[in-house]
């Protein structure tokens, strides 16, 4: 489906592979993707081999993502990761406020808003997750949650940051569960999550965000979701561990 935002399919391999498996890995997704235009294509392996990927990926239009980053800069805080480090290993992309993130380490939407910002002061384009849980959706605060993602995540991003920043919309009780939102309600959350961002930036910034949808994106279902209007991409788990099914994905999402 002709769209006028550019899909960008992301993959997320978590905390696996060794670097000799992201290497592998890559390897086939040049090999079967070749000089793909069509669409965005963004690994994003684990800080460990975030290096040795960059290097593979110097001739390829695949670009590079992280999978997180701390709000800091370079200084005295130990164990973290910033911006400027990613930048200097030409990573383009930062998957922030991941669910799993969220849950696991108590990230609050005020922490992901800091990181945005610092992340596009060093001319990275964050990846900005959102996404409500099942008890959530049963107890029908879907947009109640997800609107005050949206609002807090972005807080204090200038209309240019907001429109140059992917949301990635992941339902909880999608993610690695084999369970994916239909394509309507993926649609449903997407078309207000741009209402949110008009309200929020203005209508022409809202028109251009793109708003990947992620949660157990497979070959078999990328097609339809990709079809809806305001679905304008994926950020894939699971079957982007494997290059047959990260391509067929794509492949299917053209
Ligand atoms: C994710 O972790 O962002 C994700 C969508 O995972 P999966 O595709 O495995 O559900």
């Amino acid at each position: 489906m002709e769209k006028d935002r550019k899909l960008i399919i992301a993959g997320n391999w978590k905390c696996n592979k060794t670097v000799a498996e992201s290497l592998a890995l890559v390897a086939d997704l040049k090999r079967d993707l070749g000089s793909i235009k069509e669409l965005d294509v963004v690994v994003c392996p684990a800080f460990t081999a975030l290096d040795a990927v960059s290097k593979a990926l110097s001739d390829s239009v695949i670009r590079l993502g992280s999978q997180n980053m701390g709000d800091n800069g370079y200084g005295a805080f130990t164990g973290e990761i910033c911006a400027g480090m990613l930048r200097d290993l030409t990573v383009r992309y930062v998957i922030l406020g991941h669910s799993e993130r969220r849950q696991f380490q108590q990230e609050p939407d005020a922490l992901v808003a800091r990181k945005a910002l610092a992340a596009h002061n060093a001319s990275l384009l964050p990846i900005v997750c959102v996404g409500e849980t099942l008890a959530e959706r049963e107890a029908g605060i879907t947009h109640d949650v997800v609107g005050r993602q949206i609002r807090g995540s972005l807080a204090g991003l200038t209309p240019d940051q907001v429109e140059a920043t992917v949301i990635a919309y992941e339902p909880v009780w999608a993610i690695g569960t084999g369970k994916t939102a239909t394509s309507a309600q993926a649609q449903e959350i997407h078309a207000f999550i741009r209402g949110v961002l008009a309200q929020e930036h203005g209508d022409a910034v809202a028109r251009r965000v793109r708003i990947q949808y992620g949660g157990s994106v497979k070959p078999s279902n990328a097609r339809e979701l990709m079809g809806q209007p305001d679905v304008d991409g994926a950020l894939v788990g699971g079957a982007s561990l494997e290059a047959k099914s990260f391509v067929e994905i794509i492949r299917n999402s053209i």
